[in-house]
C-alpha cells in the first residue's frame, strides 16, 4: 500500500427521514440562538417551515440565493445577517443555497447548519466560489465547512425528476475523479465506491418512482459520500471542463457534469486502469461495460442529457472551451496542457454530439 495523508473534516451529520426536526436540538448543539434562513426563492417555503421550527431562535430569512453565488448576494446576506445580530446561517437547499452560506462564513466565521435537498454535495467540503464581474473565483477555507449537516431524504422527495439524476450523476463526477487523484487515500476510495454504487442502484429507482423513500436516502448517502471525497482530495480534468463549460459559456451545472463525465473517463481510462475498474464494480457493470459506457448508459436510460448541443453549448464555442480548459490545466493522470489541445476538442467534439464512449 503507498503511504498516504487523509485529514478528516470536522462536520457533525444527521441523517435519516424526518431528521428536520432535530434541527432545534442542532442549534443547541452549536450553541447558537439566532438563525439567518437561506433560500433560493423558489424554495422560500421551505426557509418558512425552518423558521416556524425555530421558533423565537430565526433572526430572519434570506431568500434570493442564486446559482455561482454572485458577489452582489453575497455582500447583501453578509449586511442581513449583520443587522439581524445572527449568530449562525441555516442553508436549506441546493449547491447555491449552501454557496451562499459559504460566503457569508468566509467573511463573518458564522456557523453554518446546511440542510442539503440535492446531490451537489457542497455541503461537505471548504470549499467556495464566488462570482465578480462574471468570473467565478473559487477557493479553499476551513471557516466555510458548514458545522452541521442535517440530511433528510423526505426533503428530496419533490426534487424534479430529471433533476435527481443529473444531480446524483453531479455526485458521482466527484467521486469517480477522487478515485485516481494525486491525493487518494484507502478512505476516500472507499467512500468513492460506495457512493457511486448507491447513486447508480438509487437513481434508476427514481427515475421509475420520484417518491422511492428507500431510493431517496439512498441516493442522499450516496451523495454524502461523494461529497466527502469531494471535500478531502483534489479533482482533475472533468471537473476543470466543467468549470470552464459552466462559468464561461453559462451551461446549468448538474447537466454539464451529466454529459462531460462519461468523456472524461474516457479520455483518462487508460491512465487510471484501477479507478475504473472501481467505477464499473460500483456501477455493476464489471464485463458488461467500461466506466465511460456504464456511466453513459446511467444518463441516457434514465432520461439525462448526453449531449452539450442539447444543453445550450454552440458548436462555433468549442474551439474556445478548449483553449480555456488547456490552458491552465490541473493535474490529471493523463496530462492536458497545451500539446493536448487538439485531444480535448476532440473529447468536447463527442460531448457537443452525445457519441457513448467504448
Ligand atoms: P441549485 O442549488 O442551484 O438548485 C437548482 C434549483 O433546484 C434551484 O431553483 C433550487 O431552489 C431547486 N431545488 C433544490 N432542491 C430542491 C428540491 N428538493 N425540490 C425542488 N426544487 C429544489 O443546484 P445544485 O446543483 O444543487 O448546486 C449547484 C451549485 O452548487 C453550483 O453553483 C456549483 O458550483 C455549486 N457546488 C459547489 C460545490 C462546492 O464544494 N463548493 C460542490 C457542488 C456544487
Amino acid at each position: 500500500m503507498k503511504s498516504f495523508i487523509y485529514q478528516n473534516l470536522p462536520a457533525r451529520v444527521v441523517f435519516g427521514a424526518g431528521s428536520l426536526a432535530q434541527l432545534p436540538r442542532e442549534m443547541d448543539t452549536l450553541g447558537a440562538a439566532r438563525a439567518l434562513v437561506l433560500s433560493t426563492p423558489e424554495q422560500r417555503a421551505w426557509a418558512e417551515r425552518v423558521a416556524e421550527l425555530l421558533g423565537a431562535r430565526a433572526a430572519g430569512i434570506f431568500d434570493r440565493a442564486a446559482m455561482h453565488v454572485p458577489i452582489e448576494t453575497a455582500r447583501e446576506a453578509r449586511e442581513v445577517a449583520r443587522q439581524l445580530g445572527a449568530d449562525c446561517a441555516v442553508a436549506i437547499g441546493g449547491g447555491s443555497t449552501t454557496g451562499l452560506g459559504k460566503a457569508i462564513a468566509l467573511d463573518s466565521g458564522l456557523p453554518i447548519v446546511a440542510i442539503p435537498t440535492t446531490y451537489a454535495g457542497s455541503e461537505m467540503t471548504p470549499i467556495y466560489g464566488i462570482t465578480e464581474a462574471g468570473l467565478k473565483k473559487t477557493g479553499r477555507d476551513p471557516r466555510v465547512l458548514p458545522r452541521t449537516v442535517i440530511y433528510d431524504p423526505e426533503l428530496s422527495l419533490g426534487l424534479p425528476v430529471a433533476l435527481s439524476v443529473t444531480s446524483g450523476i453531479n455526485a458521482i463526477a466527484h467521486a469517480a475523479e477522487g478515485l485516481y487523484a494525486a491525493d487518494a487515500n484507502p478512505i476516500t476510495d472507499l467512500m468513492a465506491e460506495d457512493g457511486i454504487a448507491a447513486l447508480g442502484r438509487a437513481l434508476p429507482r427514481i427515475w421509475a418512482q420520484p417518491t422511492d423513500a428507500e431510493a431517496r436516502a439512498d441516493a442522499l448517502y450516496g451523495a454524502w459520500l461523494c461529497g466527502t471525497v469531494l471535500g478531502a482530495v483534489g479533482m482533475a480534468l472533468h471537473h476543470k471542463l466543467c468549470h470552464t463549460l459552466g462559468g464561461s459559456f453559462n451551461l446549468p451545472h448538474a447537466e454539464v457534469h451529466t454529459v462531460v463525465l462519461p468523456q472524461a473517463m474516457a479520455f483518462n481510462a487508460a491512465a487510471a486502469p484501477e479507478a475504473m475498474r472501481r467505477i464499473e464494480r460500483a456501477l455493476g457493470a464489471t464485463g458488461r461495460a467500461s466506466a465511460a459506457a456504464g456511466l453513459f448508459d446511467l444518463a441516457h436510460t434514465n432520461g439525462a442529457p448526453v449531449a452539450l448541443k442539447d444543453i445550450g453549448m454552440n458548436e462555433a464555442d468549442l474551439d474556445r472551451a478548449a483553449e480555456i480548459a488547456v490552458s491552465n490545466p490541473y493535474w490529471n493522470p493523463r496530462p492536458f496542457g497545451a500539446a493536448q489541445r487538439g485531444e480535448i476538442r476532440d473529447l468536447l467534439q463527442r460531448a457537443y454530439e452525445g457519441i457513448r464512449p467504448d
